[in-house]
């Protein structure tokens, strides 16, 4: 069995864990960060970097090379109900240098982050590198065991930090178990061909009874189109061709490619989950990201509490693990810090799951919705507090100097 010894090891390449690798590294906190998979790409994640967390680019000096990389810059988001278009977030008021949300492939501001933090000698990247068990030594979390293409790894670490998103491995053999909030939808994932003179805007559909947002990739649209929950076997016994027709009905413009949804296999089921934990840690052992609190995809801020996360324990945690001196006090403080925000946005989705998602998919119709395009008009500056809550969220983190 290898083994290395570290200050902190990091499980997970997500946004969590790589931008908590990148600022230990840069503090010098010699940083091992496991990743399961040999590449980022995987197309289920989510695309937007938000105003906040462009700021930290900023803060890092790295903003003007990070927006190099291909990326559509989105300075309003509209939703189309009916045949109406209201503008339902509006970033061009933020106070921040980016007033816009960045939508990029995730795969690319992974990458983005792996190379910069590998210009720290204190960083160590290993993928395919899977932890499996935790080490444990005196009552307290001293690392992992993981399978790695050199076979079996120890990596022994002051601070084990749990990145490993939704599923956590990790938090299970902490003991760590989340409460459930519940999600009435799943979401199905394809992607269309972009045609030069489609609409440019980024778009929520929402039509008799069916929700689907598109985003713009370029040269694709990925699509999400939201199914109410455990529903994708009565979809798919009803047939492709049924499913295609849905998709025209709700985004008409699309009707001239639904024939590229070939069959089922072109379709991937997202399913939704909402929960927290209620601690976070454990001695030698902190859960940040989805793994201490998955978020619904509503407004799409999961990557964006990840990465503010990953900014207060670096920020908390990482002259400590310099000088050796980390208490389990030092973890429930993140918690402490990191928690509100999370209840606080959790709250807002789950009143969003409720009060419109989940009466759209199964009445057809959700009240409040009926008087959004007049309050809009009426007071056009509404747009700007949706604009607000998801592009900086509540308590935007900034990097400690
Ligand atoms: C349908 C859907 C759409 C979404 N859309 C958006 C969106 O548009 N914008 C947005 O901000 N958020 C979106 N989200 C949420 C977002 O994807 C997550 O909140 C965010 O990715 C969480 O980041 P993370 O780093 O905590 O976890 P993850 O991104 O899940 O990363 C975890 C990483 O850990 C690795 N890993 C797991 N287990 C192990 C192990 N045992 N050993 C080693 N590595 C391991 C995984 O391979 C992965 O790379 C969406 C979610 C869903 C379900």
């Amino acid at each position: 069995m290898n083994r290395v010894e570290a200050d902190c090891c990091i499980v997970g390449g997500g946004p969590a864990g790589m931008m908590a690798g990148l600022l230990m590294a840069r503090a010098g906190v010699s940083t091992v960060l496991l990743e399961k998979h040999g590449d980022f790409l995987r197309d289920f994640r989510g695309d937007t970097i938000h105003p906040s967390t462009l700021e930290i680019m900023a803060e890092l000096g790295l903003l003007e090379s990070f927006l190099q990389r291909p990326h559509q810059e989105v300075t309003t988001l509209a939703g189309n109900l009916g045949d109406t278009l209201v503008t339902v977030a509006d970033f061009t008021h933020l106070p921040t240098r980016c007033k816009f949300v960045a939508f990029m492939p995730q795969w690319d501001f992974l990458d983005f982050l792996a190379e910069q933090a590998r210009r720290y000698p204190a960083f160590d990247l290993r993928m395919r590198a899977r932890a499996e068990e935790l080490v444990v030594q005196d009552a307290q979390i001293a690392g992992v065991r993981a399978q790695s293409p050199d076979g079996e790894l120890e990596v022994r670490a002051r601070l084990t930090i749990a990145a490993d998103g939704r599923e956590s491995v990790l938090r299970e053999r902490a003991g760590l178990d989340p409460v459930e909030l519940g999600a009435p939808m799943d979401v199905l994932w394809l992607r269309l061909t972009k045609r030069a003179d489609d609409p440019h805007e980024t778009f929520g559909y929402i039509r008799d009874g069916r929700i689907m947002a598109l985003i713009d990739r370029g040269a694709y649209w990925q699509c999400a189109y939201v199914i109410p929950k455990g529903s994708l076997a009565e979809l798919q016994g009803a047939g492709i061709v049924a499913f295609r027709r849905h998709v025209s009905a709700i985004v008409p413009f699309l009707s001239d490619r639904v024939e590229e949804i070939g069959s089922w296999d072109d379709v991937k089921l997202l399913t939704v989950r909402v929960n927290r934990l209620r601690d976070w840690y454990r001695p030698g052992f902190l859960c940040i990201g989805d793994a201490a609190h998955a978020m619904s995809p509503i407004g799409g801020v999961g990557i964006n509490l990840a990465i503010q996360d990953a900014v207060a324990a670096a920020n908390m945690l990482a002259a400590r693990l310099v000088r050796g001196d980390l208490t389990v006090d030092d973890l429930r403080a993140v918690q402490r810090r990191r928690e509100r925000p999370a209840r606080l946005t959790q709250a807002l989705q789950l009143f969003i799951q409720r009060r419109i998602i989940g009466n759209v998919l199964a009445r057809g119709r959700a009240p409040m919705l009926r008087r959004l395009p007049a309050l809009m008009r009426w007071f056009p500056f509404l747009p700007r507090i949706p604009g607000r809550l998801v592009g900086l969220g509540f308590r935007p983190e900034h990097l400690a100097t």
